[in-house]
């Protein structure tokens, strides 16, 4: 069955600059170097990117290193004058406020109201997802597979090799047993604790 919202996830398109970014403006915007930009599906990829921008060091630094490996987080953030530190640490704030009161089953979780942004687009009713709501921008994205990863029933967790936030069982997270974010992290601390073990 088509879900049009894991669907339109998993097929969310970004840019980012393959040269990289830099703080402008005394720390208070990130731009990018302009060179040349990609595009890629960061959600297909990174099914726990709301954990991981939760978890960023709420520093200039910190939102410089999550958009130098993810891209621009709004659309102000794709225009020249680059993105705005202050907003984007704000953002990941709240959603670290969130995600920690699911982590900790709290009954209530901290009020929240923003907007997100989201465009309808229809295809052909023969195929599957022929409705389907695409995000405006990453940090939209981000709002929204926090959102399914919570209404589809997942945990959240921590996992044991890098510490950031991901979603366990439900529609959009791993095992419900699992303790690392990917396979990737399963592999490497298994290759490391063998290591540590060795003669
Ligand atoms: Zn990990």
């Amino acid at each position: 069955m088509a879900r049009p919202i894991l669907d339109a996830l998993r097929e969310f398109t970004w840019p980012r600059d393959v040269n990289g970014y830099r703080l402008w403006d005394s720390g208070k915007r990130v731009v990018a170097s302009g060179a040349m930009q990609e595009n890629y599906n960061p959600l297909e990829r990174h099914p726990n990117l709301f954990g991981q921008f939760a978890g960023i060091p709420q520093t200039p630094v910190g939102v410089l290193e999550f958009i130098t490996k993810f891209g621009a987080l709004t659309m102000d953030g794709l225009q020249s004058q680059g993105e705005e530190v202050a907003s984007a640490i704000e953002a990941a704030k709240s959603m670290a406020s969130l995600v920690r009161a699911v982590e900790a089953k709290k009954p209530k979780l901290p009020p929240q109201s923003r907007s997100i942004h989201l465009t309808m687009q229809t295809g052909d009713t023969a195929v599957a997802g022929s409705l389907k709501l695409v995000p405006a921008t990453l940090l939209d994205a981000m709002w929204l597979q926090l959102a399914e990863a919570l209404s589809g029933g997942s945990t959240i967790r921590r996992c044991a090799q890098c510490d950031a936030w991901f979603p366990a069982g439900g529609s959009l997270g791993r095992r419900q047993d699992a303790k690392f974010c990917s396979d990737e992290h399963r592999i490497l601390f298994n290759s490391r604790k063998r290591k540590s073990a060795g003669p």
